[in-house]
């Protein structure tokens, strides 16, 4: 999955999000990212946040809702991902190693990611402050 999160200078947030091409798919499935609350999720009030990986995971745990709620209650973007990937990893013991992420912004314009994937990565792009590869630390 490819995730998109923007914020405009109106303090309007919004996520877009692709799927990715053969992985899980099978005719008829549907995965999480077209599902607004798994895939992902937005709302101006706190901010938003998009997932990638095993859909049906993020779907169990209504991934992108998780984090933007877990922001609501305060905390940062990452530490609201993290939070969001050990509560999949907890419904889905046998799958240790699952391969679930999330990024996430807040109406602040704070940004943050996290997953246990070793290739885990994302881009911030501010007006000012140009391009910004953001790799996470993401060992739990
Ligand atoms: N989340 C997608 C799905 O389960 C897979 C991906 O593109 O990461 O359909």
């Amino acid at each position: 999955t490819i995730g998109l999160l923007t914020l405009d200078k109106n303090g309007n947030i919004a996520a877009a999000c692709t799927t990715s091409g053969a992985a899980y798919k099978y005719h008829g499935r549907v995965g999480d990212s077209p599902l607004i609350g798994a895939g992902l999720y937005a709302d101006d009030q706190v901010g938003a946040a998009t997932a990638t990986g095993w859909g049906e995971a993020v779907i169990r745990a209504c991934g992108s809702f998780l984090v933007v709620e877990l922001m609501r209650q305060g905390h940062s973007p990452t530490e609201a991902c993290r939070l969001a990937v050990e509560r999949v990893i907890e419904k889905n013991p046998d799958y240790r190693e699952i391969q679930v992420g999330f990024i996430a912004l807040d109406k602040q314009g704070n940004t943050g990611g996290y997953c246990i994937h070793p290739d885990f990565d994302y881009a911030v792009y501010t007006p000012d402050g140009g391009n910004q590869l953001v790799v996470p630390d993401s060992k739990l």
